[in-house]
C-alpha cells in the first residue's frame, strides 16, 4: 500500500505542467508524512522542468520550497508531532556517514545528496526511481530532512525561505557578515531580495548593486541603505576597494571583474546565482588586495533550521505573489521574464478545485 498523491508534472522539456497522479512511500519508522500547504516556484524548477541542465527525467514533478502540516509520523520519530507546521527544502536524503554529512553540511555530501525532485530515490518504496517534488498535496520525508517552521510566520511567505532564504543566509553567516561592514547584494530577484533582508537584519550596512534605478528604490524598501548603479562607470570607480563582502545573485554567466574591483583587501565575493560559466576573471583582481571569489550552495539541515529560527525571531519572510496551481505555467513565463516581486508561491489547496 502506498499514499496516493495529486500534483502537477511535465512530461517533456517542451510541454507545460499538467495534473498528475502518483504515489508516495508509506512512512517508515523514521518518516514524517506532510500535507503540503504551499510550495514556492524557484528558478531551478523551471530550468529542470525544461531540461536546461540536461539531467531531467520525465514525468517530472518540481518544487523544493515546501511548507505544510504533519499528517502522521513513524514510530521512531521524536522531533515532530501531528499538526505541526513544517518545511522541506532542496534535500530529502544524503549518505549520513561522510565528513560533510557528519558536519551537518548535507548539501555537500561526498556521496551526493538526493534532491527533493529529480534525484535518485535511494530509499525506494514507490514504483518510480526518482524523487517527485512539492507541486503536490502530500509528501513522505525522513525526519532528518524536515524542518520546524516558526508558527508566527505566514506559511505561504515562509516557503521560499527553504531555498532562496537559506541560499543567501548561509554565505552571509559563513563569511561572518555583521555590524560595521559594508555589504553589497548584487542583483534583486528571489535571492537578492532575501540577501538584502538578511544582511540588514545581521546589522551590516547594505548596498544594493543593480543596473536598474527602479530596483534600487525597491531595495531601499526591503532594507538597503544605499544603491550602487552598476552601469554607472563613475559610481563604480568611486566605490572601488570599499566593500567588506559581496553576495552575487546574478542568475546567468557574466563578467565578474567590475564587481571584484569593489572589494577591500582580503574581502570575498560569493557566487550563489550563476550555475554556468562566468565570463571573465582577471587574476589581477585576486592578486592585488588578496581578494577571494567563492561559491555557496543552499545550506545543511542544522543551518536551515537556524535560518528559520532567525526569521521567526526577526519576523522575516519573503515577498510573494500567491497563485493557484492552474496558473503555474503563466507564473513560469513571468518568472523567466523577471516579472515577479519576488517569488511565486503555489497554494496547494487549489489542487482540490
Ligand atoms: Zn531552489
Ligand atoms: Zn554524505
Amino acid at each position: 500500500m502506498t499514499i496516493q498523491a495529486k500534483g502537477y508534472a511535465t512530461h517533456s522539456a517542451t510541454t507545460e505542467l499538467s495534473p498528475f497522479r502518483f504515489v508516495r512511500r508509506d512512512p517508515r519508522p523514521q518518516d514524517v508524512v506532510i500535507d503540503i500547504l504551499y510550495c514556492g516556484i524557484c528558478h531551478s524548477d523551471i530550468h529542470s522542468a525544461r531540461n536546461e541542465w540536461g539531467w531531467t527525467t520525465y514525468p517530472f514533478v518540481p518544487g523544493h520550497e515546501i511548507v505544510g502540516r504533519v499528517r502522521a509520523v513513524g514510530s521512531e520519530v521524536l522531533g515532530f508531532k501531528t499538526g505541526e507546521l513544517v518545511g522541506v527544502g532542496c534535500l530529502v536524503d544524503s549518505c549520513r556517514t561522510c565528513p560533510s554529512c557528519d558536519a551537518g553540511l548535507e548539501q555537500y555530501c561526498d556521496n551526493g545528496f538526493t534532491g527533493t525532485y529529480g534525484g535518485e530515490d535511494k530509499i525506494g518504496g514507490t514504483p518510480h526511481s526518482v524523487t517527485f517534488g512539492g507541486y503536490s498535496d502530500i509528501i513522505t520525508v525522513d525526519e532528518r530532512f524536515v524542518l520546524h517552521i516558526p508558527e508566527n510566520l505566514d506559511p505561504a511567505a515562509a516557503s521560499p525561505l527553504l531555498c532562496a532564504g537559506i541560499t543567501t543566509y548561509s554565505p552571509l553567516k559563513h563569511w561572518k557578515v555583521g555590524p560595521g561592514q559594508k555589504v553589497g547584494i548584487i542583483g534583486l530577484g528571489g535571492l537578492g531580495h532575501m540577501g538584502v533582508k538578511f544582511a540588514h537584519a545581521m546589522g551590516a550596512r547594505v548596498v544594493m548593486v543593480t543596473t536598474s534605478p527602479r530596483k534600487g528604490e525597491d531595495a531601499r524598501k526591503l532594507g538597503a541603505d544605499e544603491v550602487l548603479i552598476s552601469s554607472d562607470a563613475g559610481a563604480m570607480q568611486k566605490a572601488q576597494g570599499s566593500f567588506d563582502f559581496l553576495l552575487n545573485t546574478i542568475p546567468v554567466g557574466h563578467d565578474v571583474d567590475p564587481y571584484m574591483e569593489l572589494l577591500k583587501r582580503d574581502a570575498t565575493m560569493v557566487i550563489v546565482g550563476s550555475v554556468e560559466p562566468l565570463k571573465k576573471v582577471n587574476g589581477i583582481n585576486l592578486i592585488f588586495r588578496r581578494r577571494s571569489m567563492a561559491g555557496s550552495l543552499i545550506g545543511g539541515l542544522p543551518e536551515t533550521q537556524e535560518m528559520l529560527d532567525f526569521c521567526g525571531k526577526h519576523n522575516i519572510v519573503c515577498d510573494i505573489e500567491k497563485i493557484a496551481i492552474k496558473d503555474v505555467n503563466t507564473a513560469y513565463d513571468r518568472t523567466v521574464k523577471g516579472d515577479v516581486k519576488y517569488r511565486f508561491v503555489i497554494d496547494m489547496t487549489t489542487l482540490k478545485a
